[in-house]
């Protein structure tokens, strides 16, 4: 076939193959946090004592910059507790690899935010998951939202522009939408709304937050009326068979292992941050011979890249919009992984979560005491000066 003849395959079926590089890489640097959301999908809290280094985090840079990375999406934990994060930052700037980070809040001072302003290669990502103080604190603790805040305040009046405010769509938060938009507003940043996947501690609250049959509707002719001032990660495709309007704006397909993947604090590499299980672990990249070599041959990358079963969403009409939603939604529901998604809003997911059902866990839980069910108050402990901490990932992030 000459050049001229060539049949460029539409960007979906490239996405599908999964890409050289891909395009939307979490980098979670470490599992310390301040706070304790009920609904954190990496279970963080403590630090874990086999958290990369700072010069292999710098080689990990110098890998994303030969494979054309061109930005990764930091997170944790609370990734600004490290006392290598602003270094981490400058060192991927520095080196053509631009930073969007997700933080609480809890590090963006007047300061900071001054300096964060100054880069054109940093985007902040302020998490709240309520427009008032009561619906965000329930969630993400005791005076996180004025902490979240102030955060925003501090970037506006740094002329810091277009941060974003992210929201994990919960039942109590789903009636919030327009007051998150004028919040955002207020800032002048830039709402980001995502699903609330059963993930990490997430499965634990996800039978009492995930938004109703009748909020999944309301949610979908919200982002039909406000979808292009609106970011959404892509999240949401689920919802497409949901209208006349047909397929929402995004790619509308899991991206694990194609063009989306996790690197978690201690190297290992997941398809997909909300997939932290060893089902979905391809590698790491300390002992599989780096980032690069995982991507392009880890076995399990293979596998999410080849053609995908339909499986009992096959006869479904709405199947081409919606590819049976996301993978780790059903997976940590305990659904099957070629079947309808447990929020299928042809409702052909309620006759499977009604069924006796194992629910999978991952290995490891870095919560500060064991799982945590409820909203914490923000009290960080302070160990007395004289006493070493009985496990070095025991003392607080702060
Ligand atoms: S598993 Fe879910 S969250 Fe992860 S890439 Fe697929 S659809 Fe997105
Ligand atoms: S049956 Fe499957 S493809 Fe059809 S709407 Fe439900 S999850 Fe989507």
């Amino acid at each position: 076939m000459t050049a001229a003849t060539t049949v460029v395959p539409k960007l979906i079926e490239q996405f599908e193959h999964g890409l050289d590089a891909p395009i939307c890489l979490t980098w979670e640097l470490t599992y310390a946090c301040n706070l304790a959301c009920v609904h954190c999908l990496s279970s963080s809290g403590k630090r874990d004592p086999g958290e990369l280094s700072t010069r292999q985090c710098m080689d990990i840079i110098d890998e994303l910059e030969r494979m054309q990375v061109f930005y990764v999406n930091i997170g944790g934990g609370e990734p600004t507790v490290r006392p290598d994060f602003w270094e981490l930052v400058d060192y991927a700037t520095a080196h053509h690899v631009g930073v969007k980070f997700s933080t609480n809040g809890v590090r963006i001072t007047p300061d900071v935010a001054a300096q964060l302003a100054a880069s054109d290669y940093i985007d902040v990502q302020i998490s709240l998951d309520g427009a008032t103080a009561d619906v965000n604190d329930a969630v993400r603790g005791a005076g996180s939202f004025a902490m979240a805040t102030r955060a925003l305040e501090n970037l506006a009046l740094a002329g810091f522009a277009d941060a974003k405010i992210s929201v994990v769509v919960t039942r109590h938060n789903v009636e919030q939408l327009d007051e998150f938009a004028a919040l955002a507003n207020r800032y002048g940043a830039t709402l980001r709304i995502t699903r609330l996947r059963p993930s990490g501690r997430g499965a634990d609250v996800w039978e009492e937050l995930h938004p109703t049959s009748d909020q999944q509707v309301q949610l979908y002719h919200w982002l039909v009326a406000n979808g292009e001032r609106v970011l959404t990660g892509d999240s949401f495709f689920h919802l497409s068979p949901l209208g006349q309007s047909g397929a929402l704006a995004g790619l509308n397909m899991c991206g694990a292992g194609r063009v989306v993947c996790l690197i978690d604090p201690v190297g290992d590499v997941y398809a997909c941050p909300f997939a932290i299980h060893d089902r979905f672990l391809a590698g790491n990249i300390l002992s599989d011979g780096g980032f690069d070599n995982i991507w392009k041959n880890a076995p399990l990358f293979r596998e999410l890249r080849a053609p995908q079963s339909a499986g009992a969403c096959g006869g479904c009409e709405h199947y081409d919009s919606c590819r049976g939603g996301c993978m780790a939604a059903k997976f940590f529901t305990g659904l099957p992984t070629d079947g309808p998604d447990p929020e299928c809003v042809q409702g052909h997911g309620t006759p499977a979560l009604a069924r006796e059902r194992a629910t999978p866990r991952p290995r490891v839980d870095h919560s500060h005491a064991g799982r945590v069910r409820k909203p914490v108050p923000l009290t960080l402990s302070v160990r007395p000066p004289s006493l070493p901490p009985s496990r070095p990932c025991n003392e607080s992030p702060l």
